[in-house]
């Protein structure tokens, strides 16, 4: 008999897993009473442990789903709150504050909330019983309560107390029963008594008789009977001396030798008188109508899970398939396939594409070091004249002996700019953010895009990895190019190929100067426009025309910014100019031979960078790329594969509302076969059950 509540008790878990639905669940027994009717007291005696929210105000706010489970074998004592996935409390004021705190998360507007808590309690000391406690009736709302409480109370009690349920009415002996709250809306669903145990509390507190009077009631008589008991509980804080301590270990056993030294201190109460009386027997009396209760709703919860796994099934043969899906599976998949676009993300990028990275970046170092150290007229400064002779020209006439000697001056300490750049770290990091970059983008076409979690848990773990490697590596390669930053000698065919690829870059850099003078000429009204300002700009840079003021509010009938949309176009043709100028000597025969070296700085220094590319694309290939296509590929797999519990596999594979629909479905589908299967045994126990009883 045990073994059966026990099971269906462990059944109706199941279906609360399966999701609330009113039909998809077996019978519990609901707890209902006034205020200050002693309820928590009998609740607390049959747990055995103070476990209930207490205070002036009211504080029971949310239905207590109360799972007690027996367990004969272990002394253990402990608590569970599944739906929060804490660990095993064992201590149950522990208990008593979680209880508390979940119930002030209702907010105070909304009064009650129908949405249960559920609580487990495991003991060796409990009996196998499945109990809901609500919120007390109050007769009076209190000053600081909302007027509409009552009422809402009462519609809770009245969802909760509907059939197949049992109904506990706790009401107390010093009040009069017609008074009972909990009676007369027992009495509203249940007319004829037939699922309502009565309980009467408080009997200390009436005479014997009249309690005696009271556990024969005929007025209102039930079915299950009335069962008188006494279990309070006094306060630690008072001074008078205790029946008991609360909290010193398991209280049933103290509630229940004071319940027989008053019964049977009254005649009224003895074995003649057939009362029922004490809470050890409305232990054993719950048991009974449970266990009677739950197996005659059996057959209709059974074809009600029938019925949805049929609903379930269609759903998941239609929608999905059948297509089999699991939350690890889902991850697992979707690991293997981004891994593999890893893959082939590593065959297309090496040494040649970071070579390019490399050289790109370098080209745009030398332009910029050109640019100050020898393109530099002082275009920016309108208002200054021109210097009167142009570096660049005399470059291209023929060199006094002390104009030579500026040029090798000017030469080697460009080219120690460019070694003593910091190559090691520009380089590095250069290319961790080319990777980072490919990262992001490989993601992004994943299926790890609808995903925030693993995409966060990706880009960390590239991140962290790249910043790793990153630190040693851009020290090392800055030694290895350490040689370069004193003494650089250049070959004729490296001298060819930078002239080459430099005569390029200038061309590519003209080309991005003339496309940005097209901007401008579109945004200032076309070609004459820009024209007329650049004229005018230029007749102030020579000093023809005196601007007053900066120009600041517009000049010479332009506005400020045309002025300095202008300003821009006067920049870009003298960039152009020089960059035509440059091209044209990078191409001129004096430029072909390296021994011109100092008037032709633009193939030196791109001799230069390609030297330095060489030696760090080498470096970062062998190091920064082989090393981060070992690493993170591993990486992956301990972050989102076997490094995930089974509860942030599913929370990862339901971010996807597609998947998770498909979850939902599959695991409706898994958990109503199996709770199937547990009635299929529960029906087995049963027939074993009745043979044995039928054999004694
Ligand atoms: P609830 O509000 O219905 O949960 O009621 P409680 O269980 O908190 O009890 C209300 C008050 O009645 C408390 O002060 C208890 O100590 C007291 N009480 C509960 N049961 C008994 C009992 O059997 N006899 C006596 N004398 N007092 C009781």
């Amino acid at each position: 008999m045990m073994m059966l509540t026990k099971k269906m008790i462990q059944i109706r878990g199941l279906l609360q897993t399966v999701g609330q639905s009113e039909s998809l669940t077996l019978p519990s027994i609901v707890v209902i009473g006034s205020q200050s009717s002693g309820k928590s007291s009998v609740l607390e005696a049959i747990v055995g442990h103070e476990f209930l929210p207490k205070g002036s105000n009211m504080v029971t706010r949310r239905p207590i789903e109360l799972t007690l489970v027996n367990t004969p074998d272990s002394h253990a004592e402990y608590g569970e709150f599944p739906a929060l996935g804490l660990a095993k409390i064992t201590d149950f004021h522990q208990i008593q504050r979680t209880l508390t705190d979940l119930n002030l998360a209702v907010p105070p507007e909304q009064c009650v909330s129908d949405d249960p808590i559920q609580l487990r309690i495991y003991s060796p000391n409990v009996p196998d019983l499945s109990l809901i406690d609500l919120p007390g009736y109050i007769q009076v709302t209190g000053r600081d309560q909302p007027v509409e409480l009552k009422e809402k109370i009462v519609d809770l009690c009245e969802k909760y107390i509907k059939a197949p349920n049992v109904i506990l009415a706790i009401s107390a002996a010093d009040v009069d029963l017609a008074n009972s709250t909990a009676l007369r809306a027992s009495r509203k669903v249940d007319p004829r008594g037939e699922r309502t145990v009565g309980v009467i509390t408080k009997m200390d507190l009436v005479d014997p008789d009249r309690g005696a009077a009271l556990l024969n009631d005929q007025k209102y008589a039930l079915r299950l009977g009335y069962v008188g008991v006494v279990c309070r509980v006094p306060s630690s804080t008072s001074n008078t001396k205790s029946m008991f301590h609360r909290g010193s270990g398991n209280i049933t056993q103290a509630v229940a030798r004071n319940e027989a030294a008053y019964f049977g201190a009254h005649p009224e109460f003895g074995p003649d008188s057939h009362l029922q009386v004490g809470t050890k027997s409305l232990r054993k009396k719950l048991m009974q109508v449970l266990e009677q209760t739950m197996a005659a709703s059996l057959k209709t919860t059974g074809e009600a899970i029938q019925r949805e796994l049929a609903e379930a099934t269609y759903e998941y043969k239609v929608q999905y398939n059948e297509r089999p899906l699991s939350a690890e599976s889902y991850l697992a998949e979707s690991l293997d396939a981004f891994k593999h676009s890893f893959r082939g993300f590593t065959e297309q990028f090496g040494r040649a594409q970071v070579r390019e990275l490399l050289k790109h970046e370098l080209d745009q170092q030398v332009l910029n070091l050109l640019a100050q150290r020898y393109w530099n007229r002082p275009l920016e400064d309108l208002s200054a004249p021109l210097p009167e002779s142009d570096p660049l020209s005399g470059l291209m006439k023929a060199d006094p002996e002390g104009q030579d000697q500026i040029w090798r001056i000017k030469l080697d300490s460009s080219s120690a700019a460019l070694t003593k750049l910091g190559v090691g770290r520009l380089a590095t990091s250069v290319v961790a953010n080319a990777l980072q970059t490919h990262i992001d983008r490989l993601i992004t076409q994943s299926r790890f895009a609808a995903h925030p979690f693993a995409r966060q848990a990706i880009t960390e773990a590239s991140n962290a990895i790249l910043k790793d490697l990153s630190y040693d590596i851009a020290d090392e390669l800055e030694i290895c190019i350490k040689p370069y930053k004193y003494r650089i000698e250049v070959e004729d065919n490296e001298w060819a190929k930078g002239r080459d690829n430099v005569a390029k870059v200038l061309k590519e850099e003209l080309m991005v100067c003339e496309s940005a003078v097209k901007k401008l000429e579109e945004q200032m009204g076309g070609r004459k426009k820009v024209k007329d300002v650049m004229a005018f700009i230029d007749r102030v840079r020579s000093g023809q025309v005196v601007l007053e003021g900066d120009g600041i509010g517009g000049a010479g009938g332009f506005s400020a910014s045309l002025l300095r949309k202008g300003r821009e176009a006067v920049f870009l043709r003298d960039r152009a100019d020089v960059l035509k100028m440059r091209l044209l000597a990078v191409k001129s025969k004096q430029c072909a031979n390296k021994k011109n070296k100092y008037h032709c700085p633009e193939v030196f220094l791109d001799a230069v960078a390609d030297k330095l590319t060489t030696t760090a694309d080498l470096f970062l290939d062998a190091e920064l790329l082989s090393k981060f296509y070992y690493i993170f590929p591993r990486e992956l797999d301990a972050r989102l594969g076997r490094g995930l519990s089974p509860a942030e596999m599913d929370r990862f594979a339901r971010e996807d509302p597609k998947i998770r629909r498909h979850l939902d479905v599959v695991q409706r589908k898994e958990l109503l076969e199996h709770v199937l299967k547990e009635m299929e045994g529960l029906r087995q126990i049963e027939a074993r059950e009745k043979r044995y009883s039928a054999r004694r």
